[in-house]
């Protein structure tokens, strides 16, 4: 595994980081999930991603993984770094949603609850609030902090003038965001449009989800849908309508060039989006050990020529 420092602080994360934001819920087995965690942490992924409202139902991914740390990782807990998030929709009523301090300190609470845990290593707010003042939600990652409940603190989905405000207002708190947990893959670029810059300059690191496009960016769909992949399933996330005939065939000429570097398309996705270094960590999902192991070994080839980067571009058009 390689480990790269999340901006300019002191953490270091694992190049590969493992989501559990599908295949953990309570519609799950806990066999499989336990198979995952252990296979991941040997392969050197040291860091593991939650939110609130992981499952199906919400919360149920926390409650998965607190069993798996009880049984396998309480003597490892100093070598994993844990997170979790608040931000979307987990409980009725005006304090269950969005970024006040009231949800955010509440549902951290529950989740170190269901964690079974005294503190989280980053606490994330999830996705920014328009009707909250940035300057309350800010206020209450930094309390978080202090009351000792999470080491560090992210933020997710914010958009690179969002990012650049709520960094000038932690680091007045003195609680600088350790890191940005944006969307980002071949298929979606969007955090080339400016946040890239603005993380550079404030010294914030960048897990990017969804790398591989919730599993579009592997061989998972090149021969139709199957039930257990996660168009097949309930997931309202990818659905089949998203595997176009015009999707797939680019997915096919990905796939060709993959080869060519010695790769699996999957591989290559990951490869892509750590190249040059500009991102922290890729945060992939999985539903068996292989597609883990998968991940891992797309750091044996990690450069791309121009030629190889220009031929995506073009693929991809
Ligand atoms: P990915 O793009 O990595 O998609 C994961 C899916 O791709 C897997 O479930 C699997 O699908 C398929 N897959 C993975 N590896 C392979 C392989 N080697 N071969 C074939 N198929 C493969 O990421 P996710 O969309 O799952 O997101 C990852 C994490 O990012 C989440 O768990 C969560 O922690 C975080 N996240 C954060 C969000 C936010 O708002 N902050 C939003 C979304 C995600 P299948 O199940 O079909 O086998």
């Amino acid at each position: 595994m390689t480990y790269n420092r999340s901006g300019r602080s002191g953490l270091k994360l694992p190049a590969i980081s493992l989501g559990l934001w599908h295949n953990f819920g309570g519609i799950n087995t806990l066999e499989n999930g336990r198979a995952m965690v252990r296979t991941a942490f040997d392969l050197g992924i040291t860091h593991f991603d939650l939110a609130n409202n992981y499952g199906p139902p919400a919360g149920s991914a926390e409650e998965m993984f607190a069993g798996i740390l009880r049984k396998d990782f309480l003597p490892y807990r100093d070598e994993m770094i844990i997170s979790t998030k608040a931000g979307y929709y987990m409980w009725p009523g005006p304090y269950g949603d969005w970024g006040s301090k009231k949800y955010l300190v509440s549902s951290l609470d529950q989740s170190l609850k269901r964690l079974g845990l005294d503190y989280v290593d980053i606490f994330y707010h999830h996705r920014p609030d328009p009707n909250t003042p940035l300057e309350e939600t800010m206020a209450a990652l930094d309390l978080i902090v202090r009351q000792g409940k999470a080491l560090y603190v992210g933020l997710s989905n914010y958009s690179a003038e969002q990012t650049r405000e709520a960094s000038r207002i932690l680091k007045q708190l003195g609680t600088p965001a350790l890191i940005h947990q944006p969307s980002y893959s071949m298929l979606n670029r969007w955090i080339e449009g400016g946040l890239q810059d603005v993380l550079d300059e404030e010294g914030i690191g960048s897990i990017v989800f969804s790398p591989l496009a919730g599993g579009i960016l592997t061989d998972r769909y090149l021969n139709g849908i199957t039930p257990d992949s996660r168009a097949g399933g309930p997931s309202v996330f990818l659905r089949p309508e998203q595997i176009t005939d015009e999707v797939i065939g680019k997915v096919k000429q990905l796939t060709d060039l993959a080869s060519e570097r010695g790769q699996k398309l999957s591989q290559m996705a990951l490869a892509w989006v750590l190249r040059r270094g500009r991102v922290t960590s890729a945060l992939i999902g999985a539903s068996k050990t292989s597609q883990i192991e998968d991940a891992v070994g797309a750091l044996n080839a990690t450069e791309f020529t121009d030629e190889e980067l220009a031929l995506i571009d073009r693929i991809l058009g």
